[in-house]
């Protein structure tokens, strides 16, 4: 079986290459050639662990390639998979158009009958949409059929997640699809849950959803802790061992990031809103993490009379540690505005430098240091704005014997604030 994806980002490449680590055989497609040259040669595009060494076996075993020439990588294939991007609009709707003009391309090209199998978070009914957009663009009589089957991976453990997926959902209208993808998935052993296509569309939304709900909940409870004196970890772990609740994701914090909950949240909003229905817990989740993303930064503004020519370090860039990935990271709005403000910001991130580069661009507002000390030598102030190991295990007495002024912003809340006290340092965290 011949499978072409169609994207080599976060989601296309590593389930390219995930496929073809049970045996399979992928070709990947993208329209960077840049980045294809690069995978080619084994080096990926993205931090992300264990990737590239699966690349270079798979590679090398002769099971995944890499290619710009989407004709030749879906005329003939049984499965292509669309893993491109679908951003948010600035009305906070999904943008389909990188969907549309694959599936224009798949309809202009493919000779044989082909399963379209979309790997895209999309809004409900967008496979219905996209296969009559194939349908009316096919050029050959062969038949094709669309199965929505939405990717759960996170950015960090993205390898991990897809060989060893909680679940595979398949969206399917016909037998024929469900065999199919059903054999794809087979060789990873895992729950495969099978649905029709809108309520797998459904599920991306309302997983991704519930998990920033969830973010968010915990950053209002510890606003509230900071109010009523009580520590939102102890909150936590108190909760936790209710099996109703769990223990994942009730960390406090200055909010979520990334690629998929800000924009998932913004897309299914919008999408009730569309339908006249509001979703009023999205819009409380996606309130609350606005405001929690510079809940730090007030606080520091009533600490200092004014940012001007103060050095302030900043600690961790990318959205959550183990990715090099800056979209929609809480850091974005904080450095932006501490620059806005006169401030200069010394940054330092173990992987992400490269893509805040991109961000933040490179001038005399802000400079990436290659370590922390570096960052916070002389510093008048030092945000944490990601929660790398590198940074919890930093030896705090550094704080002390190193700034200026030694005011520590946690948003990861990575220190004992007792420790952090004892030695003097002032310390602010969250919910505690
Ligand atoms: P990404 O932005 O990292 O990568 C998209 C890739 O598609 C880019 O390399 C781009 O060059 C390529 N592309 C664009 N047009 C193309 C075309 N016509 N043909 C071939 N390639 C093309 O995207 P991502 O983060 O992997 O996300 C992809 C989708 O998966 C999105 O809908 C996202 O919401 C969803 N998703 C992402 C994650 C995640 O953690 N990043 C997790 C689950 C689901």
């Amino acid at each position: 079986m011949k499978i072409a994806i169609a994207g080599t980002g976060y989601v296309g490449l590593v389930t390219g290459v995930c496929l073809a680590e049970v045996g399979l055989n992928a070709v990947c497609v993208d329209i960077d050639e840049n980045k294809i040259e690069k995978m080619k040669q084994g080096i990926s595009p993205i931090y992300e662990n264990k990737l590239e060494d699966l690349m270079k076996k798979n590679y090398a075993a002769g099971r995944l390639d890499y290619t710009t020439n989407y004709k030749d990588a879906y005329k003939d294939a049984d499965v292509i998979m669309i893993a491109v991007g679908t951003p948010e609009r600035s009305d906070g709707s999904a943008n389909l158009d990188y969907v549309k003009k694959v599936a224009v391309q798949i309809a202009q090209t493919i000779e044989k009958d082909t399963l379209v199998v979309l790997k895209s978070t999309v809004p409900i009914g967008t496979n219905d949409e996209i296969e009559e957009l194939i349908r009316k663009n096919l050029i050959h009589n062969i038949k094709i059929e669309l199965a929505s089957n939405p990717e759960f991976l996170a950015q960090g453990t993205a390898v991990d997640d897809t060989l060893y997926a909680s679940r595979i959902v398949i969206g399917v209208e016909s037998e024929w699809a469900r065999k199919i993808l059903t054999k794809v998935y087979a060789p990873f052993n895992q729950p495969i849950v099978v649905t029709n296509r809108r309520s797998a569309e459904m599920i991306k939304y309302a997983s991704n959803d519930f998990l920033a709900l969830k973010i968010s909940f915990m950053n209002d409870i510890a606003n509230l802790c900071e109010i009523v004196g009580a520590n939102v970890e102890d909150v936590a772990k108190g909760m936790s061992y209710d099996q109703r609740i769990g223990d994942k994701f009730l960390k406090a914090g200055i909010g979520y990031g990334g690629s998929c909950f800000p924009k998932d949240t913004k897309a299914l909003h919008w999408l009730a809103n569309d339908h006249d229905y509001e979703l009023k817990t999205v819009k409380a989740a996606i309130e609350v993490n606005e405001n929690q993303k510079v809940k730090l930064l007030k606080k520091a503004r009533n600490l200092v009379d004014s940012f001007e020519g103060l050095k302030v370090a900043v600690l961790g860039l990318t959205f959550k540690p183990g990715t090099d990935d800056m979209r929609e990271a809480p850091s974005i709005p904080n450095v932006n505005n501490l620059a806005e403000r006169g401030a200069k910001v010394y940054a330092y991130d173990p992987v992400g430098i490269e893509n805040a580069k991109k961000v933040f661009g490179c001038n005399e507002n802000i400079v990436y240091t290659k370590n922390i000390d570096e960052a916070i030598k002389q510093a008048d102030m030092c945000f944490i704005m990601t929660e790398w190991k590198e940074i919890v295990n930093y030896d705090i007495q550094g704080y002390k014997k190193l700034m200026k002024n030694p005011i520590v912003l946690d948003g990861r809340n990575c220190y004992n604030p007792e420790a952090m006290k004892s030695l003097g340092i002032e310390y602010y965290s969250v919910g505690r």
